[in-house]
């Protein structure tokens, strides 16, 4: 969406292609990070976009064997808005299509699911799509496939995907909110394990992190054992752990880390999830996901515009954005090593990690830069066709 925002924005026509009829899913987690806030700055739109409900998070904090530790904060960020905005992204997504159907170069096709590409001498010049009315080819210049993990696109391109492996799931539920809940946290840790609450309002999104492949036996124990789990992490939320009675309120998330070689092939370009699914930890793949977008506007709006563009200037976009997700991605693998749903000790003692944090206040603008920014940080530089 970002994309085809900024591409119709620079006067190229644009055909946004999305499979479901709306974007109601909440797989996704709810994150703004002040560098999308910075881009909404530059885009002129930071001030409408902050007049929809949301919530503003300022310092995050981890809750470590009951030990509160402020991890990351955003007072010192270098952006107009020095916190985590927290919005459902439906709301975000429907903002930008609202936004971006203001030009006439923008088109959305809802529930409009790409199945195929199209080929011409083993050029993409498009994809075949089905539709409440039956499938439909749409030829493009340029096909890029935003598709996210699993995407169909590059798999029907034939491009290599690595894969670093995960060793987790999520369990993804909802609970509802009280007032004297605690202060949003976002993680409760203990021992590998981790609870992570997001704050939707009138209910809290929730996310139980449980080693790969693991959910059979989980459900062998029981309801009454998950319960025992997660309350094990989350005490205040005993008065409303029964409200998951049955196993269709719990939904499974695999997680996966992995990169494709090539982001690209002649006709089409790979960016966000589907050219390097991202696990939830540190909460940044949505980030990554708009700055490739950013990168890919700067880098050919204006050729778009006038022709098709070559193989050799699509990789200038992996060029780009390779080494923040390889940076992000190596992070992310080590944070996995420690957080995987297993039981990895005992006792209340606050580890040294976090100890850190709370001894040298300075170092929580690293997690505040690398969450909130981000590696190598992208502007707008693509054109405004008026
Ligand atoms: C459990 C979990 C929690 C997470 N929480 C966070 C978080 O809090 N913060 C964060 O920054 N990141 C989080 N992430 C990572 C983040 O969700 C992804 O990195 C990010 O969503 C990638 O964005 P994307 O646009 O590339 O892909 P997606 O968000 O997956 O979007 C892909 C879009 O393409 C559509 N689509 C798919 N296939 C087709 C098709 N064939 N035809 C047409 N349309 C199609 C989909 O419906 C979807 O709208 C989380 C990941 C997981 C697994």
């Amino acid at each position: 969406m970002m994309a085809g925002y900024l591409l119709a924005r620079a006067g190229v026509n644009v055909a946004v292609l999305e499979k479901h009829a709306d974007f109601f899913r909440d797989f996704r987690g709810d994150t703004i990070h002040p560098s999308t806030l910075e881009l909404m700055h530059e885009l002129g739109l930071l001030e409408e976009f902050l007049k929809l409900p949301h919530q503003q998070l300022r310092e995050i904090r981890g809750i470590f064997n009951g030990h509160t530790v402020p991890m990351a904060d955003f007072s010192r960020l270098p952006t107009h808005c020095k916190f985590i905005a927290f919005m459902p992204q439906w709301d975000f997504l429907n903002f930008l299509a609202a936004q971006a159907k203001k030009f006439p170069t923008f088109a959305l096709h809802m529930q409009h699911e790409v199945i195929d590409l199209l080929f011409e001498n083993d050029r993409v010049v498009g994809v075949r799509a089905k539709t409440p009315e039956g499938e439909r080819d749409i030829y493009a210049d340029l096909v890029i496939g935003a598709d996210g993990r699993n995407a169909i696109t590059h798999t029907r391109a034939d491009l290599e995907l690595r894969d670093f492996g995960a060793p987790i799931d999520v369990l993804w539920m909802r609970l509802s909110k009280r007032p004297d809940d605690p202060p949003q946290s976002l993680g409760f840790f203990q021992h590998g394990k981790l609870l992570v609450l997001l704050d939707r309002g009138d209910y809290f999104q929730v996310g139980f992190v449980i080693p790969k492949g693991n959910l059979d036996q989980i459900k062998q124990r029981g309801l009454p054992a998950l319960h025992q789990d997660i309350l094990q992490l989350g005490p205040f939320l005993k008065d409303r752990i029964t409200e998951l009675d049955d196993w269709s309120k719990i939904k499974l998330l695999t997680v996966q880390i992995n990169r494709l070689k090539k982001w690209c092939r002649d006709g089409l370009l790979c960016i966000g999830d589907n050219a390097h699914a991202m696990s939830p930890a540190g909460g940044v793949g949505i980030n990554l996901a708009l700055q490739d977008a950013v990168a890919t506007a700067n880098l050919l709006a204006a050729k778009l515009r006038e022709r098709t563009v070559s193989v050799t200037e699509l990789e200038e976009v992996q060029k780009r954005r390779e080494f923040p997700v390889k940076l992000i991605q190596t992070m992310q693998v080590f944070i996995h090593r420690r957080i995987n749903g297993r039981t990895s000790g005992t006792g209340d003692k606050l580890p040294f990690l976090p100890r850190l944090f709370l001894w040298f206040p300075f170092l929580r603008t690293i997690p505040a830069r690398l969450i909130g920014i981000g590696p190598r940080p992208e502007h707008i530089h693509s054109p405004l066709m008026r």
